[in-house]
């Protein structure tokens, strides 16, 4: 649907946003196109005090002159933060307003925004919380489907076990290779096709300069290091003897009897080698991401990979024939010109290969991938559509004796669906619940990486961005160096080294 104007009294853009984002939930559009409303002015009044109100008043103006008044007040929850409770309750009136008016169904996560909806959930567990109060708390204040309410409180407490094997000098190392064969049509991530030689050698030049800085600063602050990632872009992509010299420096740096996990994506089957496997089994890599996205070839065709559902198997057996003792599969639920029929197909496919964890993802369709340019959006499958595939596709998962384990969401996903971890029992990548539950410190070296700096109290994080751009990383390692030990040393202070 589209209106003519979306008019809001404030310029606060908190508040500008938190609006918009009720629009983007039932896609509507501010445009002159069929404007099915002329406006919608929403007016916000709140009411300090102990608790807070918060009243909104929304007009709808309609294409023919029509206009209608309606309004909303709610109550802030007590002991919680006050901005941040004014913002929710802003967002709820709307929503609940705007459903009201133009007779809406729910969203299947209401209001909830974010992509780690599980840390409000911890949160909250933390304070004592049984499971179905947190259920009932998502249900209520944010508008959250039971289903999903349910899925996200049993994934979080699937969690907590794991997340609490950390402690403040417990960290993970991320390591970005920011490359890959060919970029994918619906890529959005910092991936380059793998460069020439003389490149690549200035990157890896970097990057070691980058990790001993990193290697140092474990040293210094006394981290055990828990779980090295190799991300991407597609790490093996790189040659065999930079890919070895990537792993061997990796394992030299970081490895000792405190790594529970090594992990390696291998997403794409045409980067595999003998050789890459024989270093990944010399250095203790005991997960592999091998990611085939779908089993249908025309799909891989037509998102610009370049191999077979064939490769895919390939790769799998190899892997397990080296000995890899974990192996997770990505598919992407939503592709173009995909159908009910092709998930159920690529999930029996995986099924017969029987991996250890399947992440489904649902499609994000989002700014600075091909996909998004260049697709009318009649090739994908349409809201319902992508949630019935979704939903066979978890039911899949689940007859393979796999149990969604962790959870995050993106912006503009198909369906405004999730992502969700699934694994046998022992299965579980560590790694990603902690990446997930942003109560340990990631340390990134490489090409778009990101530190997160957990405070040792765990009540705040610092961030620290390496730059997404191949050339900026390269050209200015130093100030993004100083910039993480910074912080670092803001966060652990001087007491806190050896
Ligand atoms: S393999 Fe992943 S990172 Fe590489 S181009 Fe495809 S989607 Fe992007």
């Amino acid at each position: 649907m589209n209106i003519r104007k979306f008019t809001v009294d404030s310029d606060e853009q908190v508040v500008v946003k938190v609006l918009r984002e009720v629009l983007d939930l039932y896609r509507i559009a501010v445009s002159d196109e069929d404007a099915a409303f002329d406006e919608i002015a929403v007016r916000n009044e709140t009411t300090e005090g102990n608790p807070l109100h918060v009243r909104t008043e929304a007009v709808f103006v309609g294409a023919d002159g029509s206009t209608r008044t309606c309004s909303m007040e709610s109550v802030a929850r007590v002991g919680e933060n006050p901005r941040s409770e004014r913002h929710r309750l802003i967002k709820w009136n709307f929503y609940e307003l705007l459903r009201a008016e133009l007779d809406l169904p729910e969203a299947p996560w209401g209001i909830l925004y974010g992509v780690r909806p599980s840390k409000i959930v911890h949160r909250w567990l933390d304070g004592g919380a049984s499971r179905e109060e947190v259920v009932a708390r998502l249900r209520a204040e944010f508008g959250v489907g039971e289903d999903k309410a349910a899925l996200l409180v049993d994934s979080s407490l699937y969690q907590r076990p794991f997340l609490q094997q950390s402690d403040s000098k417990t960290v993970s190392i991320y390591a970005g290779i920011p490359f890959c064969p060919s970029r994918c049509l619906y890529c959005s991530f910092p991936a380059f096709v793998l460069p020439g030689e003389k490149m690549l050698r200035r990157f890896t030049e970097v990057f070691f300069r980058d990790l001993a800085a990193v290697r140092q600063a474990v040293e210094q602050y006394g981290f055990r290091v828990q779980n090295i990632y190799v991300g991407g872009g597609t790490p093996t992509s790189l040659p065999d003897e930079v890919f070895d010299e990537v792993l061997r420096s990796l394992y030299d740096a970081f490895f000792s009897d405190a790594l529970v996990e090594f992990c390696v994506e291998a997403g794409r089957p045409d980067s595999m080698t003998p050789a890459k496997l024989e270093s990944m089994v010399r250095c203790h890599v005991n997960r592999v991401s091998a990611n085939p996205q779908t089993m249908q070839a025309r799909t891989l065709r037509r998102i610009g990979r370049r191999h077979e559902p064939e490769d895919i198997v390939r790769m799998y057996k190899d892997l397990r024939s080296a000995g890899i003792p974990c192996i997770n599969m990505d598919v992407i639920i939503g592709l173009p010109g995909e159908d009910a029929r092709d998930v159920e197909d690529t999930m029996k496919k995986i099924a017969d290969l029987a991996p250890d964890d399947v992440t489904l993802h649902a499609l994000a369709l989002k700014k600075g991938s091909r996909l998004k340019e260049n697709l009318s959006e009649t090739e994908l499958p349409d809201d319902a559509t992508a949630r019935e595939m979704f939903t066979a596709a978890m039911d899949a998962a689940k007859r393979m004796g796999l149990t969604p384990y962790y959870l995050y969401r993106q912006g503009y996903q198909s369906g405004q669906l999730e992502n969700v971890g699934c694994c046998r029992p022992g299965a579980e990548s560590m790694y990603n619940i902690q990446i997930m539950g942003e109560r340990q410190t990631i340390l990134g070296i490489g090409g778009a990486a990101t530190s997160k700096i957990v405070s040792p109290t765990q009540k705040y994080l610092k961030t620290s961005f390496h730059p997404k751009e191949i050339t900026v990383y390269l050209d200015k390692i130093d100030y993004y160096m100083e910039k993480r030990n910074r912080l670092l040393h803001e966060v652990y202070g001087e007491q806190e080294a050896f």
